[in-house]
């Protein structure tokens, strides 16, 4: 395998980060959205645990979603989709809980089945993150259990990881000015125990293990669920030959990923870097042969 610094599948995440060759296995996150309950358990758990400040709940008059989106203040978000079909296409029942409207009433159109989506989104803790490349204080590191974490102590509140992030999740607090995101629990990985979230979680919708291992889960779940009638369950985050190197943090979607609001092709943003920089410097020689050039034709 070529290793590449900035994009590309990576063997060993936190080796290529430095770590000594006897460092844990990777650890991540598998979200498997066909069986969250939409609970928000785990968005709770996470901000007890990591003591995230409550920032409201509001209905935007979108969705029954009421916490909106992940930000600093909002390490775990859970997204509500809401999609209507024809009547009669109802998706296949996954066995999960349902009702209708209240008794006595009609839906609004009778002639169309409304149903949810549910997904625990959270931090990708990407192969290769272009917060950690751009961050200038060291702020941001890869641990050695492979995930990403920010360190609040050092961060200077530059915002430069902002719009690298590729997926819109590294955040900068207000009225503190300092970057924040989900650590995937790195003080409870250091004490051997799981993530708050996937603690939390009711269904096992968020498990948390070996990231090889929870590939491997993964793609059982999907084959199981494709074989009981359910064609649109895929994986969303587990290649490591996509635009990022493949996800720390990965999911089971019920439908295409521009649904739930994620990239349908997420690519790491400093992947370009080193062509530029040669280009750059292609042209700085260039630029200093013509001056050099010039100069000697004056002296003449
Ligand atoms: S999802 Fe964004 S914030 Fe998280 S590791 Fe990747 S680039 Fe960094
Ligand atoms: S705790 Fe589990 S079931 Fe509840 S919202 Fe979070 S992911 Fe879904």
């Amino acid at each position: 395998m070529t290793e590449n610094l900035l994009s590309g599948p990576v063997a060993d995440v936190a080796g290529q980060a430095g770590h000594p060759p006897d460092h844990p296995p990777r650890m991540g996150f598998f979200t498997d959205t066909s069986i969250c309950i939409g609970c928000k358990a785990c968005e709770v758990a996470c901000k007890e645990w990591n003591l995230v400040p409550d920032n409201g709940l509001e209905l935007r008059g979108t969705s029954y979603d009421n916490s909106g989106d992940l930000g600093a203040n909002t390490w775990r978000h859970v997204a509500f989709v809401e999609q209507t079909r024809p009547a009669g296409q109802r998706p296949v029942a996954l066995g999960m809980p349902a009702m209708g409207p209240p008794a006595g009433q009609q839906a609004a159109d009778p002639d169309r089945d409304v149903s949810w989506l549910m997904m625990s989104d959270v931090c990708k803790h990407c192969t290769h993150a272009a917060c950690l490349d751009v961050c200038p204080t060291g702020s941001l590191f890869r641990t050695e259990f492979g995930t990403v974490v920010v360190q609040e102590d050092i961060c200077n509140g530059c915002g430069y990881c902002v719009p690298a992030c590729p997926y819109g999740v590294i955040d900068l607090r207000p009225g503190d000015g300092r970057a924040w995101k989900c650590t995937l629990c790195y003080d409870r990985l250091r004490g051997s125990q799981e993530p708050a979230c996937a603690k939390a979680c009711p269904t096992d919708s968020i498990q948390f293990g070996p990231w090889d291992e929870l590939r491997e889960r993964a793609q059982q779940r999907v084959a199981r669920l494709q074989q009981q009638g359910v064609p649109n369950a895929r994986l969303y985050g587990a290649d490591p030959t996509d635009g990022v190197g493949g996800d720390g943090a990965f999911f089971l979607l019920l439908d295409e990923p521009e649904v739930y609001g994620l990239p349908p092709d997420p690519v790491v943003t400093t992947r370009d870097l080193p062509a530029m920089w040669q280009r750059a410097g292609a042209a700085a020689l260039a630029a200093a042969g013509i001056i050099a050039a010039a100069f000697l034709a004056g002296r003449r």
